[in-house]
């Protein structure tokens, strides 16, 4: 079949990708590494811009209804614990960006890409179907499945992730650059956390070689700790479960009230985000 668009990779951009060129009257087939579809369990900010692509994408009502809106922006000093500085998200910020600053979790956001995706006629959703290279000629492109099989195509979107294969044959660019910054991630019932740090804000502390992240999610029922070391990782990891000695290690100089933030996250996972880059 050459009069679809292949698109690898089912993640928030594929899935985004997808859904807006069905929209424009194509089919697509998305192929799907991972034998199910779904994203890690963690928040992502979301900008004013991220609303406007979801309106045009024809999403916006059901992203919004799944988005906690913060009122700030804070950073703080991880060693005197005081507040640097912080940007209001109010109404004037608001009507000045045309749209809210909002927080989501990466799963919900998924899902509404997905679901929008499902009910898509033009769609097709295909798992267990790493891509690993493809061949193309003047009609158009066929995508090589690890497995060896092929699915032809009218165009190729590589959207398969930081490891793109797709990258990888086109630019040939080499890997991801490894950064040395190793983040942890965990999400926490709201009661667990610190009560008087339970701020309606996306709160970043910042301190040498450091930072930690934190942010309440789907509906206030969770909050987001993201925390970051510099400690020279040699090579990227995803989705370890790692011990909590290993994370408090890289905050020992932070100050009490933000090292409270490390000890009241649980089952933490190593992230490879943070330690291979893209430049
Ligand atoms: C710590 C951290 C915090 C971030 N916070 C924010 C934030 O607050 N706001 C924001 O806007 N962005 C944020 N980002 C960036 C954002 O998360 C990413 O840009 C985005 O998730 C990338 O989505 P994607 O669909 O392109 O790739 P991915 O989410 O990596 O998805 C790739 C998909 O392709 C699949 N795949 C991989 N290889 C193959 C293959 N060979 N064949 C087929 N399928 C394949 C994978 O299984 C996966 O489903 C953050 C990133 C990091 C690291």
């Amino acid at each position: 079949m050459k009069d679809r668009i292949l698109i690898a990779g089912g993640g928030i951009g594929g899935l985004a990708a997808a859904i807006g060129l069905a929209q424009k009257g194509l089919k697509v087939l998305v192929l799907e590494k991972a034998a199910q579809l779904g994203e890690i369990g963690a928040g992502i900010q979301l900008g004013p811009n991220a609303f406007h692509a979801f309106d045009y994408l024809g999403v916006g009502e059901t992203a919004r209804n799944m988005a906690v809106y913060i009122d700030n922006l804070r950073l703080m000093d991880a060693l005197s614990g005081d507040e640097i500085t912080r940007i209001p998200l109010d109404d004037a910020f608001r009507s000045r960006m045309g749209n809210p600053y909002a927080v989501v979790h990466r799963g919900d956001l998924h899902g509404v890409f997905l679901k929008a995706c499902q009910a898509h006629a033009n769609v097709e959703l295909r798992t267990s179907s790493g891509v690993a290279g493809y061949d193309q000629d003047a009609n158009g492109v066929t995508a090589i499945l690890a497995d060896g099989n092929r699915v032809d195509g009218l165009a190729l979107i590589g959207a398969d992730g930081l490891w793109s294969n797709i990258r990888k044959q086109m630019l040939n660019d080499g890997a991801p650059r490894v950064s040395g910054h190793t983040t942890y991630r965990s999400v926490i019932p709201t009661e667990d956390m610190p009560e008087d740090l339970r701020w309606n804000a996306a709160t970043l502390w910042a301190g040498p070689k450091c930072h930690i992240v934190h942010y309440p999610l789907q509906g206030w029922k969770t909050f987001n700790l993201v925390v970051t070391y510099h400690n020279d990782a040699p090579e990227p990891v995803a989705g370890k479960p790692v011990s909590h000695d290993e994370v408090r290690r890289g905050f020992e100089h932070v100050a009490p009230v933000a090292k409270q933030i490390i000890d009241k996250g649980t089952d933490w996972k190593s992230g490879c985000f943070a330690t291979a880059i893209r430049c």
